[in-house]
């Protein structure tokens, strides 16, 4: 799966349904089978409106963030309507949503959301874990996490900066799944900046086989997912 935020041509953070279009068929064209899954977390500041725009495109996934949490010196403002507004909007669109998790009440708001049934189980979680003002990327925070999750429901973990290798060993070893990338880290390790995307999903990609992990296929994904299984 991948997971795609937009910039325009200056290299600004773009929301913009047709840099979103150009993004998504450039990907289609290189790799037809990849999980494409858009952003509506965009960046803080963004309104609700330029956030859902790619969603409109169709997307099999979308990330659905469920609370406000302080992100470094800004808020990222997720108040419950605005959720429940994303929530029916993906649901309108026929777009499975990823549950961003950056603090411990946003995992309530999502069970909360599963029982009055804005979102249909089985859940799909990602842990944002190290986002100064979030949950900090603490092993423990994530054994809580994982614990409270009860049967059925699948996660990943996305650990921000020097975070990320060592929490996605620990969810490789716990049985879940693992976003790397430059939205989380830019570093391969301390001081060497990563050279692409594709260099920490290589690492963490032989990480997985050596702990008997190896990865999934898109079909596979798609399987753990409850995806429809289609491309378009
Ligand atoms: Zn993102």
């Amino acid at each position: 799966m991948i997971h795609v935020h937009g910039r325009d041509g200056g290299g600004a953070p773009s929301q913009d349904k047709e840099v979103y279009r150009e993004i998504i068929e450039a990907i289609r064209e290189a790799a037809p089978d990849l999980i494409i899954q858009v952003s509506t977390g965009g960046a803080v500041g963004m309104t609700p409106a330029e956030r859902l725009a790619p969603v409109e495109l169709r997307p099999e996934m979308a990330s659905l963030t469920c609370g406000t949490v302080n992100f470094g010196r800004g808020v990222f403002e997720n108040p419950l309507p605005l959720i429940e507004e994303f929530a029916a909007t993906l649901k309108k669109y026929g777009v499975r949503p990823e549950l961003e998790i950056f603090d411990v009440g946003h995992l309530d708001t999502a069970f909360s959301l599963m029982r009055r049934g804005v979102v249909e189980p089985p859940l799909h979680f990602d842990f944002v874990l190290g986002v100064p003002g979030g949950m900090a990327g603490d092993p423990q925070n994530l054994f809580y996490l994982v614990n409270r999750l009860g049967d059925g429901h699948t996660w990943s973990v996305a650990g921000i900066g020097r975070h990320e290798l060592p929490l996605a060993a620990l969810a490789i070893v716990l049985g879940g799944h693992v976003r790397v990338g430059f939205e989380d880290n830019v570093y391969y390790s301390k001081g060497r900046l990563a050279s692409s995307n594709a260099e920490l999903v290589e690492r963490v990609a032989r990480l997985a086989a050596e702990l008997g992990r190896p990865l999934a296929t898109p079909a596979e994904a798609r399987r753990i997912l409850g995806l429809g299984g289609s491309v378009g």
